[in-house]
């Protein structure tokens, strides 16, 4: 943040929820709208970081755990 921009207060540190667009703080580990989880996941298949709201690994194709 520029020095002097006292405009409007810092954003909390978070992400708007990948399936329902809901602004979920971080640390926040499901969006309390859908439910979804907002922290990556391993797949148990191969380790590849699967994406929050992944329906499938991008790794191997496998159907994501929820
Ligand atoms: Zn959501
Ligand atoms: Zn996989």
């Amino acid at each position: 943040m520029p020095p002097g921009n006292y405009g409007a207060p810092p954003a909390p540190p978070g992400a708007a929820c990948a399936k329902c667009g809901t602004f979920v703080t971080a640390g926040t580990r499901f969006c309390p709208q859908c439910g979804v989880a907002q922290t990556a996941t391993k797949c148990a298949a191969c380790s590849a970081d699967v994406p929050p709201a992944a329906k499938f690994c991008p790794g191997c194709g496998k159907p994501a755990a929820s």
